[in-house]
């Protein structure tokens, strides 16, 4: 056979290139619809026997102390937003760039707003490997022992000799949510995913309060081997 490739054959590559990204998009005739009513059908109310729960993927990111702000990105600098949150919270426009011990570094991490009481990083377990750290699965807020970082900013760099997590799954509610599931603060319940790669997730903490809406946080690597996305339900079945 030559090396050469024909006319055609270039045109039959180029059509399965094609065929390839749009299947992969979604908008193919005969690819799988995407499930859209789901979110508003389900959400919050009892279904199939189970407590259907909204689905929000964490990517990496950050909270920060206005101290290390200042560090990072110069004197009283004030975050801006990008985009809201639950809760009063959001992301913020401004990124940086965390590197561990081993100098391997992560660009473009988010920073989540408004600034903290305590500086945290929170990855997935793939991060940790990729920045030859360990950390600790933690609640948010519970850095104590937990592992170092340094975080580099346009105007200047800090090191945390603890504050990198690897956040523990959670589901925020509000009190008339856990009221109707039967579940308290700080409980433990199972929930499963549906779809291929179907998967029963274990001790997912239950969190209430007042400024939370029903949705349960994952991260990156939890939503890959569960083949869910932001936006999806998982079922409560404690
Ligand atoms: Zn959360």
């Amino acid at each position: 056979m030559s090396g050469k490739i024909s006319g055609y054959d270039v045109e039959m590559i180029a059509k399965a290139v094609i065929e390839t990204i749009i299947e992969q998009a979604g908008v193919g005739e005969n690819s799988p619809k995407k499930q859209s009513g789901v979110w508003e059908n389900v959400e919050g109310s009892r279904f199939d026997g189970g407590y259907m729960v909204p689905v929000g993927v964490s990517a990496r990111h950050v909270h920060l102390t206005q101290e290390h702000v200042d560090v990072l990105f110069g004197k009283d600098y004030q975050l801006t937003l990008k985009n809201k949150l639950m809760g009063g919270q959001y992301a913020a426009k401004e990124t940086v760039t965390i590197v561990g011990l081993k100098l391997r570094a992560i660009e473009n991490v988010r920073i989540l707003g408004p600034v903290r009481r305590c500086s945290q990083v929170e990855i997935s377990a793939t991060d940790a490997v990729k920045l030859g750290v360990k950390a600790p699965v933690r609640e948010s807020g519970d850095v104590a022992g937990s592992a170092a970082i340094a975080l580099v900013g346009p105007q200047g760099a800090i090191y945390l000799e603890e504050g990198l997590i690897i956040a523990k799954r959670h589901i925020h509610m509000s009190p008339a949510d856990a009221a109707s599931t039967g579940v308290s603060d700080g409980d433990r319940v199972a929930v499963a995913t549906e779809r291929e790669r179907a998967t029963v997730l274990h001790n997912v903490q239950i969190r209430v309060d007042d400024s939370f809406t029903l949705e349960m946080h994952i991260d990156t690597d939890e939503a890959n081997a569960a083949g869910i996305a932001t936006g999806d339900c998982v079922t409560l079945i404690r």
